[in-house]
């Protein structure tokens, strides 16, 4: 393929947005970058920050293990609230 592709590295959904550490194809060099959370899953066309080379990045979906890992925080929250509860009784 002859367009740049930045990979992306890491990635974490916040709120507001998808923040995502990408690597640069042409230029090697990792940098981060945030794009709005509507944009989960597409292929989004940028100039690269460091080299300024135009290229590709495949933005990643929110996947069903984050979903999973924030219900599991909200159950062991509950869990140490209902020992409480216990305790003190
Ligand atoms: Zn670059």
């Amino acid at each position: 393929m002859a367009s740049t592709i930045f990979r992306v590295q890491s990635h974490k959904f916040s709120q507001d947005n998808i923040q995502t550490t990408l690597v640069c194809s042409k230029c090697d060099e990792v940098f981060s970058k945030e794009f709005p959370l509507d944009l989960e899953g597409q292929t989004i066309e940028f100039k690269c920050p460091v080299c300024g080379a135009p290229g590709e990045a495949d933005i990643p979906y929110k996947s069903a293990e984050e979903r999973e890992e924030f219900e599991e925080e909200v159950e062991e929250v509950e869990e140490e609230a209902g020992e409480e509860f216990e305790e003190e009784y």
